[in-house]
């Protein structure tokens, strides 16, 4: 089973993914947690390359192809092996990021995205997609306290940025409504994760 952690930032999607993964473990579900862009050495690279604060001039559409390489590699090397193994794959962002950071907030356009991340994943798609929506106030309120958390290019971007990344995932949603579960996100992460944790097991014994 492929789940992918999904939203906008400050949602919590990394720090539930890491304690809901452990509790997986902990119940003897084989898991496998990961993340993109990332997860593996090229991608990472990649990650280096896209997020860099002084690659300003960074085009939209080199920023969504080199996205779609990053998740290319992961798939192939960390997604698509444990799946063989019948593992359940925790996924922090996926194809659906893409599709409301560079399709939508960006502009480039959700099906254009679509297109290059076809290529990449050919038709591996999520089964389950948890979208953490949370609003960009306090989205960014929580990375601005979040002292752990590494500085990136987007946090350069306006408040603006960050609605049009929820409205985006307020579509997709919308569109998806059979793989895409919302999660109201602003309330406390201890909250946020209960619900998540319930919704994988839910799944896990449909
Ligand atoms: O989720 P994480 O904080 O690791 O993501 C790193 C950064 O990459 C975030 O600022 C996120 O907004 C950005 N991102 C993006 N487009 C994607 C995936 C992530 O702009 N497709
Ligand atoms: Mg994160």
């Amino acid at each position: 089973l492929f789940i992918t952690f999904e939203g906008g930032e400050g949602a919590g999607k990394t720090s539930i993914l890491r304690e809901i993964g452990e509790q997986l473990k902990e119940a003897g579900h084989p898991v496998v947690t990961t993340r993109e862009p990332g997860g593996v050495k090229i991608a990472e690279r990649i990650r280096e390359i896209i997020l860099n604060p002084s690659h300003t001039e960074m085009d939209g559409r080199t920023e969504a192809l080199l996205y779609a390489a990053a998740r290319r590699q992961h798939l192939v090397e960390v997604v698509l092996p444990a799946l063989r193994e019948g593992k359940l794959v925790l996924c922090d962002r996926f194809v659906d990021s893409s599709l409301a950071y560079q399709g939508y907030a960006r502009g480039l356009g959700m099906e254009e995205v679509f297109k290059i991340n076809q290529f990449a994943i050919e038709d591996c798609m999520p089964d389950l997609t948890l979208l953490f929506d949370v609003s960009p106030e306090v989205g960014l309120e929580r990375i601005a306290t979040n002292k752990g958390r590494e500085k990136n290019r987007l946090d350069l971007e306006a408040l603006d940025f960050h609605r049009s990344v929820q409205e985006a995932y307020e579509i997709l949603a919308k569109e998806h409504s059979d793989r895409i579960q919302r999660i109201e996100a602003d309330r406390p992460l201890r909250e946020v994760m209960k619900e998540a944790y319930e919704v994988i097991i839910q799944r896990l014994s449909s």
